[in-house]
């Protein structure tokens, strides 16, 4: 199996469309045109991970956080990312990230956050504009369920935990046929009407392309009528940050030992106590300042997030608590995440999960 079809799975969970402009998730060395010979999960793309590939015969290491982030104007071995790029291309290692495309999703790092904490009826806090669009396409009544099973085969007609939801109204289409048409029905030079359906569904944009081909190679008409059309109402499950409820809800201090003991970090800085209970909490793994505004807004109790700033903590304006749980202790269950999704496309494939602790922060206690 080539490198390429299992990053087709990693896309697939996480379009790398979905990444934020300053990132740079992709494949960041090898060649996806390589056969793949086992493949290894983690954090961080380290020295110490790249040579467990080579020990553990991965030639491709999945990897959350780019090693290659800003870019590189020399390839020496003058720092930690330099010498790790060395080591992959020289032992043939591809190295692929799935970063902020994987934040920017339900499913993603963040599902996995809100599943250890308990949070239920979990929800993006903070979800994209311009993530969904509407398919509306015209199709001779005889192929409607064959162009709408292909559509919907290719990603299009979800709608939160529904799938397959269309809308189909029928009319009829009139077209001429001029020189030079190679017409499924009708003549060249007369007008002909067709009963036709007008189908409607709304699809992820980052689909759109796979969609449309789709959409064309189940239709049988030379020239395919349809509309692409851009809605105000985002994708439900694309976006940054989840909120839910815990239920029960329950007290500050409980909460904060509960985040401690499940995350195992050193420490937890986090700002005053409201004395309030916590029942809506916020989740952000990595550096989630940006949503601090959106979580006062819904209304949330306990943002859990990390990386954050002295002057950030005055920002929750003792409205709710914020509490920064450690980079790595937030994002540590990824690897897992990805390598189950691996695991459950290609069961009897060497999808390994990295043994190294890549988290570069120690506690003094
Ligand atoms: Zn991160």
């Amino acid at each position: 199996m080539q490198i390429v079809e299992i990053l087709k799975v990693l896309e697939e969970l996480a379009p790398p469309v979905l990444q934020e402009g300053y990132d740079n998730a992709g494949l960041i060395t090898g060649n996806a045109a390589w056969e793949c010979t086992g493949v290894l999960c983690t954090l961080d793309s380290t020295e110490d991970v790249i040579s467990e590939a080579i020990r553990k015969n991965c030639n491709l290491v999945v990897s959350h956080h780019p090693i290659v982030f800003s870019g590189l104007k020399k390839i020496t071995p003058s720092g930690y990312v330099q010498r790790t790029v060395i080591q992959a291309i020289k032992h043939d290692i591809a190295i692929y990230a799935i970063h902020t495309n994987l934040d920017n999703k339900l499913d993603g790092v963040n599902d996995r956050i809100a599943e250890q904490i308990g949070l239920v009826k979990r929800r993006v806090l903070d979800p994209r504009p311009g993530t969904l669009k509407k398919l509306v396409c015209f199709v001779p009544v005889d192929f409607a369920s064959k162009v709408r099973d292909a559509i919907f085969t290719a990603g299009a007609g979800g709608i939160g935990h529904y799938d397959e939801c269309s809308f189909n109204t029928s009319g009829v289409g009139t077209f001429r046929p001029l020189e030079g048409a190679n017409p499924f029905t009708g003549t060249t030079g007369k007008r002909q009407e067709e009963p036709e359906l007008k189908l409607e569904m709304v699809y992820p944009a980052a689909f759109e392309k796979r969609i449309v081909a789709a959409m064309r190679t189940a239709h049988p008409y030379e020239e395919v009528a349809f509309d692409l059309l851009p809605l105000a109402n985002p994708h439900p499950g694309i976006g940054a940050g989840i909120v839910g409820e815990l239920s029960p809800g329950m007290g500050e201090q409980e909460f904060l030992a509960t985040l401690k003991e499940t995350f195992q970090t050193g420490v937890i800085r986090h700002s005053p106590l409201t004395g309030r209970p916590v029942q809506r909490v916020a989740v952000c793994g990595g550096a989630g300042s940006f949503l601090i505004p959106k979580a006062l807004a819904g209304g949330v109790d306990f943002f859990v997030t990390a990386d954050l700033k002295y002057h950030e903590f005055f920002d929750a304006e003792d409205r709710m608590v914020i509490a920064d749980i450690g980079h790595f202790e937030s994002e540590q269950y990824t690897t897992a995440l990805l390598q189950e999704v691996l695991v459950r496309k290609f069961p009897t494939f060497a999808v390994l999960k990295t043994e190294v602790n890549t988290n570069p922060v120690r506690y003094f206690k």
